[in-house]
């Protein structure tokens, strides 16, 4: 070990969406970034294991393509790869409510786009993969870490060392990190599997994302680039569960009943391709996002419902703010691990991202209410909102990223 200081400048634990981002991001700016990634082999490609699993897609805001744009990664997309999102539909099965978001009255070209997770990750390992300041090691836990007055000592599981001005823990829901370092989080189980399938639709989708509420949790339909749709099915665990048993074409028959008459007459027939698979579904928020020398980002500091399409979009701005927050800081000449300097990105996170946690939970909730009358109440305030386009531009602009303290590489040019 190095006596004038600590060998690397940041290590981050986990390299999935955010974790990769932020590597990229740090390492662009000429810190020395470890970043650390216990499954084996390229990360990218990890989401399509054996048995085959369906392709795993995320909505991504507009201030997320500027940021992959800021990365020079968005122009070398294929264009095959991305579906614009050009309106958004939400209905409510039971009360009848019903919202509609179109990009063009927002003023926009797209709500949002939807892409294969494994595009993006692809993309940001490139990026990574060509900067000389980000050293990427695969295959390797983060096994234990201890923070001293100036630097921290991370353990790997390969029984290797590391000492880092700062410690990022990107490594997910489950966190290995956030538990070692004994923050506490609070959170619940929603009870609810989401299930993710690819399907085909006999009419062309048009670019409309789907969204019906069911009792028992909401059915998403994405649209793909292909043509086809990916869909997030959100049920009740046991629902799920016999769903997920079902063979091809009984699923089918659900999934066709489930699309209501609504979702018939928008996409015509849906038929499922290709395999199916459950995420058990929970809401956590850590208490602390960061103590010294040490930040959490993406869903190590916070896991949503996947209803609003915004947990990796979350993740994503905690890079960018992060990112910046420690730009800023070596500008100034301090230290990138100080409590000062943490603390701006976890009141910044935490006073943006938590209305946008909160409410997501709230409308969860709101759907699985079962007081009489609530179902017409709740369909009069999704007409009420619907109907005043203030309101419902506030709302946009919120799911579209453009709303609060935007990070600099996020935000539209010229602001
Ligand atoms: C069904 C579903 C649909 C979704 N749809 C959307 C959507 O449309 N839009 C959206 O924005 N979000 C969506 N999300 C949420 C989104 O998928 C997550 O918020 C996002 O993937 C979290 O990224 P992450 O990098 O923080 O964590 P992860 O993707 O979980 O990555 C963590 C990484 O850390 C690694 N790791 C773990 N422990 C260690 C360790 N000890 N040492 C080293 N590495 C470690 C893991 O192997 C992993 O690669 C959805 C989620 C679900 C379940």
């Amino acid at each position: 070990m190095n006596s004038a200081g600590p060998e690397t400048d940041v290590v981050i634990a986990g390299a999935g969406l955010v974790g990769a981002c932020l590597a990229a991001l740090l390492g662009r700016s000429g810190l020395r970034v470890v970043l650390v990634e216990e499954r084996p082999g390229k990360p990218a490609t990890d989401d399509r294991p054996d048995p085959p699993s369906p392709a795993r897609v995320s909505t991504f805001t507009p201030a997320v393509r500027r940021l992959l744009e800021n990365l020079h990664i968005w122009q070398e997309l294929e264009t095959d790869a991305v579906a614009a999102v050009t309106a958004m539909h939400i209905e409510d099965a039971d009360g009848g409510g019903r919202l509609r978001f179109d990009a063009a009255e927002a003023g926009a070209s797209a709500l949002g786009y939807v892409m294969e997770n494994r595009v993006v990750a692809e993309a940001l390992h490139r990026t990574i993969g060509a900067l000389e300041t980000v050293e990427l090691r695969t295959g390797v836990p983060v096994r234990g870490v201890r923070v001293d007055t100036d630097q921290v000592r991370v353990e790997l599981g390969d029984g290797g060392e590391l000492s880092t001005r700062l410690l990022v823990a990107a490594d997910g829901a489950a966190s290995p990190l956030r538990e070692r370092l004994g923050i506490r989080s609070r959170g619940w189980s929603y009870q609810q599997t989401a299930i993710v399938a690819s399907i085909e639709v006999a009419a062309d989708h048009r670019g409309i994302a789907w969204q019906r509420f069911l009792a028992d949790g909401p059915l998403a339909l994405l649209p793909l680039a292909d043509g086809n749709m990916s869909i997030v099915w959100s049920a009740g665990t046991e629902h799920a569960r016999r769903l997920l048993e079902k063979n091809e074409q009984e699923f089918d028959t659900a999934l066709n009943e489930a699309l209501g008459e609504n979702g018939r007459r928008l996409f015509g027939t849906a038929r499922c391709v290709g395999p199916r698979a459950g995420f058990a579904l929970a809401y956590q928020q850590a208490r602390e996002y960061t103590r010294p020398r040490v930040a959490l980002v993406g869903d190590a500091a916070h896991r949503i419902h996947p209803l609003a399409g915004q947990g990796a979009n979350l993740g994503l701005v905690d890079a960018a703010a992060l990112a910046q927050v420690v730009g800023e800081a070596i500008a100034s000449g301090r230290d990138i691990g100080s409590t000062g300097v943490l603390r701006r990105y976890a009141r910044w996170r935490k006073a943006d991202g938590l209305p946008m946690i909160g409410a997501v939970d709230l409308l969860q909730r709101s759907f699985r209410v079962q007081l009489p009358g609530f179902d017409a109440l709740r369909a009069l305030g999704m007409r009420t909102v619907d109907a005043v386009a203030p309101l419902k531009n506030v709302l946009a602009r919120r799911a579209m990223g453009l709303s609060g303290e935007m990070p600099v590489a996020m935000r539209p040019p010229g602001i």
